[in-house]
């Protein structure tokens, strides 16, 4: 445990008192917000289809014009996404969980005509405290949004640093600026009577844009938005092209004393991935990332992903390449339980959750995200381009699951070897 705090003491030393104190009060208003009920936790793209070509969409969305906006698309009909959103209720309570959180994301969900009505349908079974939906900004308006407001609890617009950055990193169609189509939503939606308290502008950070943070929260705050977040980067996706701006655990770590530092002045609500505030909660202060009920409850499936063709998946971040063939079932033909799916789920995690988390120590944490953790590992072992192209079984992956997350202050290079007894069988 000495090594640990030395570890914990030569990350965080770098920060003076004041940057440590807001550090920690941040981390125990977090913590507190994300203590409390068995949450399953759904992440529901519904439509891999966009108008953007982002260089590090984790879905590798793309291929969609604004003509597209038709009922008549690829991908499942209003009818089974309907009947999907009942078999996540029912699964729900077959197995025990007292609240569904539900995300609908994509692809550019607003490229789909029956969005708000999947919206509606979504906070009738779930209560609209429970829904979240994404957006690019750059399809859906101001009287939409009006609408879909009153039925979730949180609008994510993407915004990933200033206009020069943003429109080089989002690849608009010819003639699009995709900064000022945003900014523009921003500015009009924040007018609304539930805009400052819905609206969320989040971001995906790399190295490139860490320095615009701040000057990009300054400028969302005078739109009128209250609330501010950072996602995390992670390999796959057409990230798997970027692999070199992934930022790195110390990235994060001035991400998000940077994001502390300006939001004294502000006093939005502001958060970064929880994979991150929950490592740093276990090792600054302590705290019991691992507990049942904190959100993302590692010891069950708590955080499934459902992909725009129905094939259902034990981590969101598994609907795309490298990943996006280790599906557990697909509920596509409106027949297979979601229930019976999660049998499978449970089997996997059962596989590569030992007594704490990752081997890299035996605090109780969250472990971050153990997707991050093993593609870190596989790709020190097999090789950058081996992993990317997924040349690798899911037991290799089960087993790469109980590494360390490359954003934990602990991760170093010796740390990338997994004990071959490690995984609980
Ligand atoms: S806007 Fe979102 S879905 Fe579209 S390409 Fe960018 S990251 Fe992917
Ligand atoms: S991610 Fe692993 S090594 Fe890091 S603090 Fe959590 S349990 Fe320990």
């Amino acid at each position: 445990m000495d090594s640990l705090k030395e570890a914990t003491q030569d990350f965080f030393g770098v920060l003076g008192d004041q940057q440590r104190n807001l550090l920690e009060n941040h981390l125990k208003q977090r913590m507190v917000q994300r203590q409390g009920e068995c949450v399953l936790q759904v992440v529901l793209d519904v439509t891999h289809a966009c108008l953007l070509s982002c260089r590090g969409c984790g879905v590798a969305a793309k291929g969609a014009t604004l003509k597209r906006k038709t009922q008549r698309n690829p991908e499942l009909s209003t009818d089974r996404l309907v009947w999907i959103l009942g078999e996540i209720r029912d699964a729900a309570h077959a197995w025990g969980y007292s609240r569904v959180s539900l995300h609908l994301g994509g692809g550019e969900p607003f490229l789909r005509k029956d969005m708000p009505e999947l919206i509606r349908t979504s906070a009738d079974l779930f209560g609209s405290e429970s829904i979240s939906v994404d957006t690019n900004g750059c399809t859906v308006s101001t009287d939409e949004l009006a609408e879909i407001m009153q039925h979730v609890q949180v609008v994510g617009i993407s915004l990933d640093g200033l206009e020069e950055y943003h429109n080089w990193w989002r690849q608009p169609p010819k003639g699009m600026n995709a900064f000022r189509k945003a900014t523009g939503l921003l500015s009009d939606a924040a007018q609304l009577p539930f805009g400052p308290e819905k609206l969320e502008v989040s971001l995906v950070p790399t190295k490139k844009n860490i320095a615009e943070i701040p000057g990009l929260m300054e400028l969302v705050y005078r739109l009128g938005v209250r609330k501010f977040s950072v996602h995390r980067a992670m390999p796959v996706g057409r990230f798997l092209d970027q692999l070199d701006l992934l930022p790195d655990a110390k990235d994060y770590l001035i991400i998000l004393t940077a994001m502390l530092n300006v939001n004294e002045r502000l006093g939005m609500a502001i958060h970064i991935h929880h994979s991150i505030e929950s490592i740093y909660s276990s090792l600054l202060l302590g705290l019991d990332s691992f507990a049942p009920t904190v959100i993302r409850n590692p010891e069950r499936f708590s955080s499934l992903g459902i992909d725009p063709i129905g094939r259902v998946y034990f981590d969101p971040w598994c609907m795309a390449r490298p990943l996006s063939r280790f599906d557990i079932g697909s509920l596509e033909d409106g027949k297979t339980r979601l229930t019976q799916l999660l049998e499978q789920t449970e089997k996997w995690h059962r596989r590569f959750i030992p007594e704490s988390r990752c081997f890299g120590c035996q605090i109780r944490c969250s472990g971050g995200s153990r997707i991050g953790a093993a593609l870190a590992l596989l790709e020190h072992q097999l090789g950058r381009s081996a992993m990317a192209r997924g040349n690798f079984t899911i037991e290799l992956l089960l087993d790469a699951m109980s590494a360390v997350d490359p954003v934990c202050p602990l991760y170093k290079a010796q740390s990338k070897t997994v004990p071959t007894n490690h995984t609980q069988h």
